[in-house]
């Protein structure tokens, strides 16, 4: 069965390089009638942010992506040994790790490292000053293992074979070969107690019954330290599926440093959820020829769509550039698209309604949900993104001021005007007709009356069609802020 898992570290939120995988490993669950499991890997606890735990369980259901098991699946639903306490959190899970070390210790395949953090610090400056690589000299792996005594503080490494080659297959980048001798002794327990993240993950992939590791590609070289571990612990490794860097258009490396945006910050942008979603699935990953036709229109795909579409053999090695502009440009493409009801709408209308209340011209009691809906719903096809939305709407809630107005397009205006008075029926087309009837009677130009009625209307030379704007306006409204302009 598949069983795939999401395992971040809450040292901070999740980014756009941590979308990618998690959408990469919940597809492939989907896909295949799989498991989707989060696992939280805390075991770094100089760099823990609390807040990032609930954040990210947050952030994953705000992109529809349904945890099958994780934190708060109830202990005895975890089908696999656990401590006390939540299950898939590792700092939950110690004595589980302690184990794993002690049999490693006693097998051989580790041992206790005693040397000082100063001792390690120097080792690390000296090989690097010499250009060496700078992995530890095993000193203390020589150590008689009557006097590599428990008590004083100490670290577990582990005894990496000193000779030949580590090979594992990975999904991507296929035959993959370490030579050992470049594998550092790597340390297992810390000493606080915690484990690495190299045991605690293996230990954890091994007891989930994890079936695919799907990570990015910068874990590839521990993945050579992992299949080691997994040997000396007497695991079969899970499959491997290494998912291809993320750079910038200027080719740099994509980093929490640099580029690789938060998902709170790609809220704060008004990006939907499902344009995040299709954005980051063509980041590493193209669409075979028999589902090119579907994904020729790939910037709007729902879930299922895009579980329909996803194969692990599409994946790329080559790094993926990722470029803002297209994630706005398909964030575009949803906003005219999606449907004005159900969830996707809600969505637009939180967007716009948290961005209203911080303008001062809004005013929540005097618009009720069904007229913010309205207008969200007639105006969105003619904006790009959901501030540009916003900024449009200021015209519907605050009357603009007076132009001042040519001799010609005073005279349409006021033609107009007295049509539209007479208008039984306040809708885009009688609106219309009212209009281009007013001009050719008054003989003035639709060149010079329609942008004077923009500029009355709405105060600007740009946004949606002038006729559903009246409509949308209302009649008492739209006839104010014409005779306003006469006066
Ligand atoms: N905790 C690691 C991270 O933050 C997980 C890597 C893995 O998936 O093995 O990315």
């Amino acid at each position: 069965a598949v069983r795939v898992r999401f395992a971040p570290s809450p040292t901070g939120f999740l980014h756009l390089g941590g979308v990618r995988t998690a959408l990469f490993n919940y597809l492939f669950a989907r896909k295949h009638g799989g498991k989707f499991i989060l696992r939280l890997e805390d075991t770094d606890r100089t760099r823990l942010q609390p807040e990032a735990v609930q954040r990210i369980q947050d952030d994953l259901a705000w992109l529809g992506m349904t945890v099958d098991e994780g934190p708060s699946t109830p202990l005895q639903q975890a089908n696999f040994r656990n401590p006390a306490h939540a299950a898939y959190v590792q700092s939950q899970r110690l004595p589980l790790y302690q184990e794993a070390a002690d049999a490693l210790l006693h097998e051989g395949h580790a041992y206790r490292c005693f040397c000082s953090a100063d001792r390690l610090e120097a080792l690390r400056v000296s090989a690097y000053r010499q250009g060496l690589p700078t992995s530890y000299d095993r000193l203390c792996r020589s150590l008689p293992r009557a006097e590599a005594e428990d008590g004083v503080p100490h670290t577990i490494r582990f005894a990496m074979p000193t000779q030949g080659e580590t090979r594992f297959q990975d999904l991507v980048y296929g035959d993959l070969a370490f030579r050992n001798e470049q594998i550092d002794d790597q340390v297992l327990i810390k000493s606080d107690g915690f484990p690495t993240y190299h045991l605690a993950n293996v230990v954890d992939d091994y007891d989930m019954r994890i079936s695919h590791v799907l990570r990015g590609e910068e874990w590839l070289s521990s993945t050579a330290k992992h299949v080691n571990l997994y040997h000396a612990l007497g695991f079969e490794p899970p499959a491997f599926v290494h998912l291809p860097l993320l750079i910038n258009p200027d080719r740099t490396k994509l980093s929490k440093r640099s580029g690789s945006l938060f998902v709170s910050q790609i809220q704060d942008m008004g990006i939907l959820p499902s344009a995040l979603n299709n954005f980051v699935m063509l980041l590493g990953w193209s669409a075979s020829e028999e589902h090119a036709e579907a994904t020729n229109h790939a910037d709007y795909l729902t879930m299922e769509a895009l579980t329909e579409v996803f194969d692990i053999g599409q994946l790329n090695k080559s790094a993926a550039v990722v470029a803002m502009e297209r994630l706005h440009y398909i964030n575009k493409r949803h906003l005219h698209l999606v449907e004005p009801q159900g969830a996707q709408f809600d969505l637009i209308l939180d967007y716009a309604r948290q961005r209203l209340e911080r303008q001062p011209w809004f005013n929540s009691d005097n618009t009720p949900t069904h007229r913010l809906a309205h207008l969200v719903a007639q105006l969105k096809p003619s904006f790009d993104s959901v501030d540009d939305l916003v900024a449009g709407l200021e015209f519907f809630f605050v009357r603009p001021p007076a132009p001042t107005l040519a001799e010609a397009p005073f005279r349409g205006i006021t033609a107009m005007t007295a049509q539209l008075r007479e208008l039984p029926d306040w809708q885009p087309e009688a609106i219309k007709g009212a209009c281009l009837h007013a001009l050719e009677e008054a003989k003035v130009g639709r060149k010079k009356a329609f942008p004077a009625l923009r500029q009355v209307l709405v105060n600007g030379q740009h946004g949606p069609p002038l006729y559903p704007t009246m409509a949308l306006l209302g009649r008492d409204e739209s006839l104010a802020r014409l005779e306003q302009a006469q006066q």
